[in-house]
């Protein structure tokens, strides 16, 4: 598997992009792991790097974007943080990622049996993590279907649907909080699209939400 270049990056589309990033997870599901030599990658991309996509994922020791997507060095930006929630930092992290570094794509990867979202669910109050779940709270409140005495963490149906709801919450805040980001979708320069991954089979599932 090639390095990515300038070249290679500015050519791509941000729907070929979610291609590489659908046969990349197909690779991992199968096994069939690219074969990259990372130490040649470090050389590589020594004196730059363009990165053909930025990941938002949680910060679950199961679910590394580079791992599930198949991806090496100077591939993919990895922004990770529990329960793949939005904050100022992360905007900006992002609109380096598109708008200075290049990159196509954007995607808010949630998972299922995700410790942020169960513990969001149980109204877990502890330390800083209070004001991190506190940000889950409007994926919460759009789940209607289901009966107040069921809404906790231990009802899977709920969990897995604020999970979903979680990640389109925060794409809708992404597009919302930046002009920069908002602008370059309008444009056709990048494109912001969701996916669960589910951690008993490793499957990534997208969800392309049209602006
Ligand atoms: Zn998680």
């Amino acid at each position: 598997m090639r390095t990515l270049t300038k070249e290679a990056q500015q050519n791509l589309t941000p729907d070929q992009a979610v291609q590489v990033l659908k046969e990349g997870n197909q690779r991992f599901m199968n096994n069939l792991k690219a074969n990259r030599d990372l130490l040649q990658q470090v050389n590589e991309t020594s004196e730059g790097q363009f990165p053909f996509a930025a990941i938002l994922s949680c910060i679950d020791s199961r679910t590394s974007a580079e791992l599930i997507f198949d991806q090496g060095l100077g591939d993919i930006f990895s922004i990770r943080i529990a329960g793949n929630v939005l904050n100022e930092d992360i905007l900006g992290s992002m609109e380096f990622a598109c708008k200075t570094a290049g990159s196509k794509l954007l995607v808010v990867l949630g998972h299922t049996k995700c410790g942020a979202i169960y513990g969001a669910c149980n109204h877990v109050e502890m330390g800083h993590l209070t004001t991190l779940l506190e940000k889950v709270k409007p994926a919460m409140d759009r789940e209607t279907d289901t009966p107040q005495e069921k809404r906790t963490g231990n009802n899977v149906d709920f969990v897995n649907n604020v999970t979903v709801n979680n990640v389109h919450c925060t794409i809708e805040r992404i597009r919302k909080g930046s002009q920069i980001l908002a602008d370059m979708e309008r444009n056709g320069e990048m494109k912001i699209i969701g996916g669960l991954y589910d951690v008993e089979t490793g499957q990534v599932t997208f969800y392309e939400d049209a602006a």
